[in-house]
């Protein structure tokens, strides 16, 4: 992961990402490609928002690309934070780990990889554009792995996995790989949850 990103991720959330006597400027050393900090962020962002109330000492110990999908360390965390992790890791797995676009685990070069269609063709490693943090989609993210969260507790690292009629036969977990997909899940479980009729 290119310095720039690692410095906005370690300046905001030092405390999951390094013990208390790290220094100025540390770089944490994500084992993974720039199209996954957006999913990385808002995973850390899910995590301080669960660990602070809890008091909880999480630390995450290591972040790196595994067989396609982003697999997250860490010590300390409960249940809930060790689902926020996986659910990360399943929807990894349909986000190109190139460019951040939607994508699926291909095998390049007898790799198991995360592309999108652009980035599937063999050799095909174009730099990728300059990072800007995509607030819009890592918010959408955050209340819809929140609200999935409150509703099945760790049931929900099932239910991403399983193809859901009321969407169209979708997994949740594809659909979390777009602010849109994010947003879906939202508004289907908020009707849900008020007793609407779905
Ligand atoms: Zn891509």
């Amino acid at each position: 992961m290119n310095n720039f990103i690692e410095r906005l991720l370690a300046a905001q959330y030092c405390t999951l990402l390094f013990s208390k006597d790290f220094s100025e400027g540390a770089i944490f050393g994500f084992e993974c490609n720039d199209g996954w900090a957006n999913l990385i962020e808002a995973t850390l962002r899910l995590t301080r928002q669960h660990a602070e109330p809890k008091a909880l000492d999480v630390k995450v110990t290591q972040a790196k690309e595994k067989f396609g999908q982003l697999r997250i360390y860490h010590s300390g965390s409960d249940e809930i934070i060790g689902s926020v992790f996986e659910i990360a890791q399943l929807a990894s797995g349909c986000i190109c780990e190139l460019c951040g676009n939607p994508g699926e685990v291909v095998s390049l070069e007898g790799w198991l990889v995360a592309r999108c269609g652009k980035h599937s063709a063999r050799g095909h490693l174009d730099p990728i554009e300059a990072h800007i943090a995509d607030e819009k989609y890592i918010t959408s993210y955050v209340k819809a792995v929140n609200l999935m969260l409150s509703f099945f507790g760790e049931g929900a690292v099932l239910w991403v996995q399983q193809e859901r009629t009321a969407f169209a036969g979708r997994r949740p977990c594809e659909m979390l790989a777009t602010g849109e997909g994010c947003q879906t899940i939202f508004t289907f479980l908020n009707r849900l949850e008020h007793g609407v009729g779905v």
